[in-house]
């Protein structure tokens, strides 16, 4: 990204499974990066499937078995993340865990599970299963073995909560990188748009498709990244069909969004990686969203309304604009 200034601070630290940046341009205060990094560690001690204790493991314990009480942010986007498998039609499932911890593609020797198991534990996938209660501010997974994996949202949701920090703070102008779900605030130092670029699928990070201008938007990208294995030339990545019970093979690489809000964005893209190019592209044509497309045959589809504004970057691949 290009900045425009040179006078800036910045903050960078581990979390949510990753290394996060918030970057502040113009005089910013060290207290607003503090308080902007208390929020990400406190929300994922909230939100997180691993950490004992947060809400989402309380839930997953108690499967089968009584509700939890949850903080009302919690059920909230619950809530959300059960909206978008309806909307979805259930390519995205907040209850998908008991297939991510099958596959656990990030583990050394991942290996591909039986198709028996993997069938077994498709069942324990249904998003009606998970009980809302907002009186009791309670959640509930019916059967045992069920559980909620928030991984394809709370980082967009995490990332709009930042960016509600650094406006209250009065700064016009920052970066947040919660491990590459970005959210540009205000504009560039010197009044221009920010330029950020959208990473190559399956590539090291730094290496760019192409670039897209924001102002006081966010860009999230869903895809095969560095989480996947490979065996017999096939790849196995992070993000699952709950359908097939096996990682989404619907010929994308990656899907970016361009829009508001970081957590709708965030859980659209995952759900559009399942869905693949046409039916993802219905879904995102009823929500007003805006997506670059990357293809497992190397080509770039843009929707209609970033035609003007993705720029690519190599030369030799083509953009299939306006669907
Ligand atoms: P993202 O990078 O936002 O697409 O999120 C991928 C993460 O979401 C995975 O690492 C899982 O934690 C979770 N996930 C995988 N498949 C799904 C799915 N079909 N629906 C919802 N979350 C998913
Ligand atoms: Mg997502």
């Amino acid at each position: 990204m290009t900045n425009g200034s040179d006078e800036y601070i910045s903050r960078e630290f581990p979390a949510l499974g990753t290394i996060n940046g918030i970057y502040i341009y113009g005089s910013g205060r060290a207290e607003t990066l503090d308080e902007a990094q208390q929020r990400v560690t406190f929300l994922e001690s909230r939100l997180s499937v691993f950490r004992e204790g947060s809400d989402i493991w309380r839930l997953n314990r108690a499967a089968g078995k009584k509700p939890v009480e949850v903080s009302g942010e919690t059920l909230a986007l619950l809530k959300a993340a059960k909206e978008y498998g309806r909307l979805s039609s259930g390519a995205f499932a907040a209850t998908i865990r008991p297939l991510t911890a099958l596959w656990n593609v990030t583990r050394p020797g991942a290996e591909v599970p039986d198709a028996e198991a993997i069938d077994d534990t498709k069942e324990l996938v249904r998003d009606d299963d998970l009980m809302l209660d907002e009186a009791s501010s309670t959640a509930f997974l019916k059967r045992p073995g069920q559980s909620v994996d928030l991984g394809g949202i709370a980082k967009g949701y995490i990332a709009d909560e930042v960016k509600k920090i650094i406006d209250k703070n009065g700064v016009r102008s920052a970066i947040i990188d919660l491990g590459g779900n970005i959210v540009a605030v205000g504009t560039r130092p010197d009044g221009g748009p920010w330029q950020i670029g959208i990473q190559t699928p399956a590539d090291v990070r730094g290496s760019y498709i192409g670039s897209v201008c924001v102002s006081d938007e966010t860009v999230v990208t869903s895809g095969v990244n560095e989480r996947f294995f490979m065996k017999d030339g096939v790849c196995y990545h992070h993000i699952i069909d709950p359908r097939s019970g096996y990682p989404a093979s619907s010929g994308l690489l990656s899907v970016t969004i361009v829009g508001r809000s970081s957590m709708d964005a965030d859980a659209l893209t995952t759900a559009v990686f399942v869905l693949g190019i046409e039916k993802g592209a219905e879904l995102l044509k009823s929500q007003h969203a805006d997506a670059v497309f990357a293809t497992n045959e190397h080509k770039i589809f843009v929707t209609e309304g970033m035609k003007d504004r993705f720029v690519i970057k190599a030369e030799k691949q083509n953009v299939n604009g306006g669907i």
